[in-house]
């Protein structure tokens, strides 16, 4: 099998700004029960598979994950993550991806760096349908935000390139699970990134690209576990 690659996001010099309350007892109830059937009720919804090629910073990655989960929280989906070496194979996922670290994922040691160019990440193709592995180029990500986070002290620099590359994932799951190569004009779907998206307290997908993502490779999932939702309330109030 031949690999085409769907570069992005890339880096650019352009400087894009994107611009609990108490709950009746018995909607608490309902939302308790809920999370009770989801508790038991495996295989989670994505699950993504991670290879790293080098050293990694465990902050950086934990803010990774925590960032794609906030970015993909209007979905409505779970992420379960698993290192790809501890797999035995046997474990059932409805969705899955495979995403590579390549190079070092960590700040410390880095050298503030400019005029980086090229993909940060890109996800694979065949034939022309986009395949559910991606690749990040950890590098590439921490010498292009290198400059933005020199005065920032260690782990809070960990911490910001962590969500830095939560905001790449979430842009190649978008090509994943859209299944287009095409780009939005703004936000996380966009085909270039500046430093400044990548370590801005705030980055998301315009409301379009989440309608996208929802009526994406995910309706089919997204439906079926509404329906599970529904069952569980009905038998609870049957009691
Ligand atoms: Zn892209």
């Amino acid at each position: 099998m031949y690999y085409l690659r769907e570069d992005g996001p890339k880096v650019s010099e352009e400087t894009e700004e994107i611009p609990s309350e108490m709950r009746q007892p018995s909607v608490v109830c309902f939302l308790l029960l809920a999370y009770r059937l989801d508790a038991q009720n495996p295989p989670p919804a994505i699950t993504v598979y991670t290879q790293f090629e080098s050293a990694s910073s465990a902050v950086s990655i934990e803010v990774m994950k925590e960032e794609l989960e906030s970015i993909m929280h209007p979905l409505g989906v779970d992420f379960t993550w698993r290192d790809l070496h501890d797999s035995t194979g046997s474990q059932v996922s409805v969705e899955l991806v495979v995403v590579s670290f390549k190079g070092t994922c960590e700040m410390s040691g880095v050298l503030a760096a400019s005029g980086q160019t090229g993909a940060l990440g890109w996800t694979h193709m065949s034939d022309g349908a986009i395949l559910p592995f991606s690749d990040l180029d950890c590098d590439k990500i921490r010498r292009f935000i290198g400059p933005e986070t020199r005065s920032l002290a260690g782990e809070q620099r960990e911490i910001v390139y962590g969500r830095a590359i939560g905001r790449v994932l979430a842009h190649e799951l978008y090509h994943i699970f859209t299944n287009t190569t095409k780009h939005a004009s703004w936000g996380v779907a966009k085909a270039f990134y500046s430093a400044h998206d990548l370590v801005s307290d705030q980055f998301r997908f315009e409301e379009k690209d989440t309608n996208a993502l929802r009526a994406g490779k995910l309706k089919a999932l997204l439906t079926t576990r509404r329906h599970g939702a529904l069952s569980f309330s009905a038998r609870d109030s049957a009691r």
